[in-house]
């Protein structure tokens, strides 16, 4: 029952799928729902749940970036305070903000103690490219094909996780320079493949450079495109201290698998035992607020500061600061980083189980509360079983459970709930999973 769920009055207004679909005719978003026939308008949420405007209730097992939750109160108070106090910025240091950065630096490995907040994920990555260039005079970045980094141009300049995406190929600047995918279960290499064949691969495409323009390397620490596919052991480490031998700038990008959704760790460059220059970080730190930030080394934000003076009028605002101190605050007292080691682990267990009874699921991948499972159509050829992973999303949805089909084929599903999610209710996406692939397959 949402209402008790809630404890709010939710009666359900059931506006005709046509309605709803009218009503969002002028919110220019290119969402990609379109596997849902009829895809719900969520009206509001509790920890893991969503409620939509006809008071369907549903598990999110979608959201990376709600690490709290929907509607935390702790949230709600922080925010609220925040606005009641302090609710606008310009130009000069505002507390919860400092607050905030010194936080994040002591999160950060020794030496990255500057911490520049942004709105989001794609400016972070962005300003990372930009320290990248200014701290060494050089332009050319390093990019991993097959990842996804952002929207804005730069981050969609080193973004090619969009297979389908003809004009960012057209368009690629010719500061980027692509490098393989390393993704160790399918694409450009077939099957397994060990760190040391894509290092050998990347020390022959740097012999053929002009490695005295190289700025730096962006890498996803986990390869999300593919639905958390883990790197090679040692791969990482490889490309970052060959880059940092050639002068350049090493970026892990956090955005999406950072912060401690991993469970076993709270960064991902930590499960490669690698150590970047730059950290990228966004989505989970503000629960969904736009909040972001780029965490680096006092010489390399020295050389960005040098080149001049550069703010984000709204980054790092007080609102938006608050949240994300609200946030540390609940990942402590609820012990959410466990939590998704603990659930993440079981959660992962049951999806693996599926696999003895339905020859689909290929493969499980990912760490923690970041997992994607992918569905084959044969488990030698590991061929993508890309309409039954949107058949299998449209009856989840059914069974009120929100996933979501990733990678180049769309066909992992990727599941990523906030990280209050309950054992129970990871329970329940095994088994809405399992009733769906019983009935489908
Ligand atoms: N980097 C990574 C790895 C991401 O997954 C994303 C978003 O999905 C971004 C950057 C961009 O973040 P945002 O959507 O907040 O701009």
């Amino acid at each position: 029952d949402p209402s008790a769920l809630l404890g709010l009055d939710v009666a359900a207004p059931e506006p005709s799928p046509e309605q709803l679909l009218a009503r969002r005719d002028t919110h220019f978003a290119t969402v990609q729902e379109h596997y849902y026939a009829d895809p719900p308008q969520i009206e509001r949420g509790w920890r893991e749940h969503l409620v939509d405007t006809r008071a369907q209730v549903y598990v999110d097992a979608v959201n990376n970036v709600a690490t709290t939750g929907h509607a935390h109160p702790t949230l709600t108070a922080a925010a609220a305070r925040q606005w009641s106090l302090l609710n606008t910025n310009s130009r000069f240091h505002y507390a919860a903000a400092v607050e905030l950065a010194e936080r994040l630096a002591g999160l950060a490995p020794g030496g990255l103690d500057q911490v520049f907040l942004v709105n989001s994920g794609s400016e972070a990555v962005d300003l990372a490219l930009r320290l990248a260039m200014t701290a060494t005079g050089r332009p050319r970045i390093l990019a991993a094909r097959e990842a996804y980094h952002g929207w804005t141009l730069a981050s969609d300049a080193i973004t090619t996780s969009l297979g389908d995406n003809p004009r960012a190929l057209e368009t690629r600047p010719d500061w980027v320079e692509l490098i393989d995918a390393p993704n160790a279960v399918r694409g450009t290499h077939r099957g397994p493949r060990a760190a040391g064949g894509y290092l050998a691969d990347l020390d022959a495409q740097l012999a053929g450079l002009d490695t005295s323009r190289l700025a730096g390397v962006i890498l996803e620490p986990i390869f999300g495109n593919g639905g958390g596919v883990l790197l090679p052991d040692g791969y990482l480490a490889g490309v970052f201290s060959r880059v940092r031998a050639l002068g350049g700038v090493c970026i892990s990008d956090e955005v999406q698998m950072g912060y401690g959704r991993l469970g076993h760790h709270f960064w991902g460059f930590e499960q490669q035992g690698a150590v970047p220059d730059v950290i990228t970080v966004a989505k989970a730190m503000g629960n969904g607020q736009p909040l972001g930030a780029v965490i680096t080394t006092r010489r390399i934000a020295e050389a960005f500061a040098a080149e001049g003076s550069f703010f984000s009028s709204a980054g790092g605002s007080p609102v938006s600061s608050a949240i994300g101190l609200a946030v540390l605050d609940v990942m402590a007292a609820e012990h959410l980083q466990e939590n998704a080691k603990a659930v993440g682990d079981s959660l992962r267990a049951g999806l693996e189980a599926l696999g003895s009874t339905y020859d689909v699921v290929g493969a499980v991948h990912g760490m923690g509360l970041y997992l994607g499972v992918e569905l084959v159509t044969d488990r030698a050829s590991f061929a993508p079983a890309t309409e039954l992973a949107e058949r299998v999303c449209e009856a989840l949805l059914d069974e009120g459970c929100i996933v979501q089909p990733t990678g180049d084929h769309k066909n992992v599903l990727k599941i990523k709930p906030p990280l209050v999610i309950t054992a129970e209710s990871a329970r329940f996406v095994v088994s809405a999973l399992d009733r769906v692939l019983a009935r489908l397959l």
